[in-house]
């Protein structure tokens, strides 16, 4: 049932289910509009449960057409059938057998949740509550049953049938139509539930895992699209190697197949041995796909495959403990992608992604616990705190008690949760166990929602040859102190002081566990710059007074690669919020001095230190009265500053790092890093010298090979040198028409087009709108033009008009009864909404109130809007 004020969820009120299904049989007969389910559960009463409660079986736009009972039929009266499931009054209090058989129209569902049809393809999405959309059932993670799925559909609509486990029998049936059944030994959850049918091309390939196992591995797409699946492929294989090397896991099943499709609310969904991937991530080649792309595609194909034992074969026991899986695993793909890239590079990257989204979420209304304690739309909470900052709760984790600690709590973890549905607790438990230590005060992350403050001044006593370094922590809600681990040291003129040492200081880690700390360091030559949060070793705001020359002998001279790159962020966000001519040269002076040493040596590195903070980073670091234009204008003049003063240098490296005439495009880091600063220095130099910029670009738009230089061509020349004009839409359209028939691309022109900062964009979003490859019913569509403006053109969006406002929260009312996910993703937009400057704010509060006056709202988007509107 969908109601304007949803109920809240209580963690504090789980209980176990009084009933557990241990086998379900499911014949599914695929059919566009009218698919027939029929579902044998095998249930019987829960030892641990409520021995006197009725049997609830969940259900969503369900047409229920027969049910019995051990093959007896169900009088009317012993049972209800609502739109929020199916209820037996007295069910047996001994094992039966239900049987039920129900109707779907995978053609008209939209909101893309249980059984659905996207370009004639047939696949499903059961996380968090979609299975319930297929049948009735106990839709919840801890109901776990082994799977036995029958699949039937036409031979020539879908050829290639695909589900869970290991395909077992598959035959005609009839003339036209054919048969698959597939059975899955390892007990699971519904979420994770899946089949596919359909036309699908597939790549495979073979791999034997450590324990001798040989695996089947399959990515399935398009037809005719095959060719854009090998670099998938091959993450699989790489993915499945690092899990057995790195944490001992390996693959346990005949065959894992992965299948791309074009409409999907999320990114992939880790259903067990059967992967279903928005097929942004999945189909790459030079021509359609950038270097971030093929970043992306090995890191989610990593993620959802290790969900195959963080997830899958340890799954959660209710949605609460949803970082369990996430953060865990974002975590584990992290440390994958910096084995197979740049450590620090990659680092960075994570670092600068939490910022943009989870810090923003952690100081507004939308802000919540690791593990929330309550929820009225579970969907909801897939978000960057969740999957971000759980994943550096587990950093913070192996940073405390060491990388072999953390492997053997890993391992105990495993052992003593396979095939269970665990809490934090758990897991936590498990490392307890190892080290003999108590985490009960660690534990703190996962129940304190807000960014903590780390507070650090330094005194040096020259005499004494002392510094010593206070630390406080400052919490957004009142509570006992967390534990944070601070990874430091010292930097004196000519590098770190390595003599330097503190009683206190572990391994180059000190863990703050009180409210404040004073740290004594001796032997210590000169006055130092103390280097702190090294590789972001906590996910806390740092108020650190430095002065610029202070922030640059670090950038110049630290040991960190982090810090390096945090010290000229530093000075350039100082920069943007106050604009000061003689600092900003000596900031171009010192960048100069940095691209002249180590520029060509490591390229994705300073691509990185060249590349300044947001606008949004900037705004993130003002408590109210945001200016979206204020800082829009501050921070354009500052990239423009250090294009002309930095021209000579842009030149050399653009020349130096010009790909050679015929060269093959290779998406590996190395490459992708020298085209990233070759790109960076070709954005600064147009904001320097426009003109010349846009000269520049437009060649480099003629002479790209690949999609990575085409686009950084293309964005200079529609957003950065901000030149409109003719020559400026002759390139849009050009890339358009070139582009036409392949829709990942044109969502990257979409893209491009909703983040130029002046005011005609929003009538290009309304235009494009029109376009013939844009659709309301694709999420990658809505996400890459509307989504795209509201996240990444805070001067448009945040308009003092209130137009851009209005712009999205149109869409988001269009969208609601079509896909409420999809809307109320977008409507976290005005999440900050309270921070910005009056007008802003009082547009913004207007826009919502509009969204709030519409009838029947879905439960996600009345649930955002409840919780971004309430006071506070
Ligand atoms: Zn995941």
């Amino acid at each position: 049932m969908r109601t304007e004020t949803p109920p809240l969820i209580r963690l504090e009120d789980y209980r176990p289910s009084a009933f557990l299904i241990d086998r379900v049989d499911l014949d599914i007969r695929l059919d566009p509009h009218a698919t027939r389910i029929t579902a044998e559960l095998a249930l019987r009463p829960n030892p641990a449960g409520d021995p006197e409660a009725p049997l609830h079986l969940d259900g969503d736009d369900l047409t229920l057409v027969a049910l019995d009972l051990d093959g007896a039929g169900v009088a009317p009266e012993a049972m209800s059938v609502g739109p929020a499931g199916l209820t037996l009054h007295r069910p047996p209090r001994r094992p039966f057998v239900l049987r039920i058989v129900t109707q779907v129209d995978p053609t008209a569902n939209t909101k893309l949740m249980g059984l659905y049809r996207t370009d004639g393809v047939y696949c499903t999405q059961c996380e968090a509550d979609g299975f319930r959309r297929i049948t009735y059932f106990l839709d919840r993670p801890d109901v776990m049953a082994v799977y036995t799925t029958r699949i039937e559909a036409n031979r020539a609509e879908a050829p290639v049938l695909l589900g869970n486990g290991n395909p077992v029998e598959s035959g005609s049936v009839g003339e036209d139509r054919h048969y698959a059944v597939w059975h899955d030994p390892h007990p699971k959850p519904a979420y994770l539930f899946a089949i596919v049918g359909g036309r699908l091309g597939k790549v495979e390939t073979a791999f034997r895992t450590m324990d001798g196992r040989d695996v089947t591995c399959a990515v399935y797409v398009e037809p005719g699209r095959e060719d854009r699946a090998g670099y998938a492929l091959d993450a699989v294989i790489r993915s499945m190697e690092w899990d057995e090397r790195a944490f001992g896991r390996a693959y346990d099943l005949d065959v894992f197949n992965v299948v791309a499709v074009s409409a999907f609310n999320m990114g992939a969904m880790e259903n067990k041995g059967l992967n279903i991937f928005n097929d942004k991530y999945v189909l790459a080649v030079p021509e359609t796909a950038t270097d971030a792309d093929y970043a992306n595609i090995e890191a989610i194909i990593a993620h959802e495959y290790f969900h195959n034992w963080s997830g899958n074969r340890v799954t959660c026991r209710d949605w609460f403990q949803l970082c369990l899986k996430e953060g865990l695993t974002v975590f584990r793909d992290q440390e994958f992608s910096s084995d197979m890239r740049s450590r620090p590079v990659h680092r960075i990257g994570e670092v600068r992604s939490l910022r943009a989204r989870q810090f923003p979420e952690d100081a507004g209304p939308l802000r919540h616990p690791v593990r929330p304690n309550a929820y009225a739309e579970i969907n909801n909470f897939y978000t960057a705190t969740v999957y971000d900052k759980g994943a550096e709760i587990v950093r913070m984790l192996r940073t405390l008690i060491g990388g072999d600690a953390f492997r053997a709590g890993m391992d105990r973890y495993f052992a003593d949760n396979d095939g269970r549905a665990a809490t934090v607790e758990d897991f936590l438990a498990a490392f307890a166990t190892v080290t003999g230590r108590d985490l009960s005060a660690f534990a703190r992350w996962y129940e304190r929602p807000g960014t903590p403050r780390l507070a650090a001044s330094g005194t040096y006593d020259a005499a004494a040859r002392t510094y010593t370094l206070r630390l406080a922590q400052h919490l957004p809600e009142e509570g006992p102190p967390l534990v944070i681990p601070v990874a430091l040291g010292l930097v004196g003129a000519s590098g770190p002081l390595t003599g330097a040492t503190c009683k206190a200081v572990k391994d180059g880690v000190f863990v703050l566990d009180t409210r404040e700390a004073d740290l004594v360091f001796e032997a210590v030559a000169e006055a130092p710059v103390p280097s702190l949060l090294r590789d972001f070793s906590a996910p806390v705001r740092l108020d650190l007074a430095l002065t610029d020359e202070e922030r640059l002998r670090l950038l110049a001279r630290d040991s960190d690669p982090f810090n390096r790159w945090q010290a000229a962020q530093d000075v350039a966000m100082r920069l943007i919020l106050d604009p000061d001519p003689a600092r900003a040269e000596a900031f171009a002076e010192a960048l100069g001095t940095f691209l002249d040493g180590e520029a060509l040596s490591d390229p994705a590195f300073a691509a990185l230190v060249l590349a300044l903070p947001t606008e949004g980073e900037a705004a993130d670091q003002l408590a109210a009265d945001v200016d979206p234009d204020a800082i829009h204008t501050a921070r354009h003049a500052l990239r423009a500053h250090l294009g002309r003063a930095l021209r000579p240098r842009l030149d050399r490296i653009d020349a130096a790092l010009a790909p050679a005439d015929g060269a093959a495009y290779s998406p590996d880091a190395a490459s992708a890093g020298r085209r990233s600063l070759r790109n960076a220095a070709l954005d600064l130099i147009a904001a320097g010298d426009p003109q010349t910029g846009a000269a520049l670009a437009t060649r480099r738009l003629d002479e790209a090979g690949n999609m990575t230089d085409r686009l950084a061509a293309l964005a200079a020349l529609a957003t950065l040198a901000q030149i409109p004009g003719p020559a400026r839409e002759a390139a849009l359209d050009g890339f358009g028409a070139r582009y036409a028939h392949e829709p990942l691309v044109l969502d990257k022109w979409f893209a491009i087009q909703a983040t130029i900062p002046e005011p005609e964009t929003l009538a290009r979003i309304e235009r494009l709108k029109g376009h013939p490859a844009f659709s309301m019913t694709n999420p990658n569509r809505v996400r890459a033009l509307v989504g795209s403006f509201s996240m990444a053109n805070p001067t448009q969006f945040a308009r003092a008009d209130g137009a851009g406002f209005a712009l999205v929260a149109d869409t988001v009312k269009a969208l609601d009864s079509a896909n409420p996910q999809v809307a109320a993703r977008l409507l976290t937009a005005f999440g900050s909404w309270r921070r910005l400057e009056k007008n802003r704010r009082v547009a913004a509060a207007e826009m919502l109130n509009r969204i709030k006056a519409v009838p029947g709202l879905s439960r996600d988007v009345a649930d955002i809007l409840s919780r971004t509107l309430k006071d506070g």
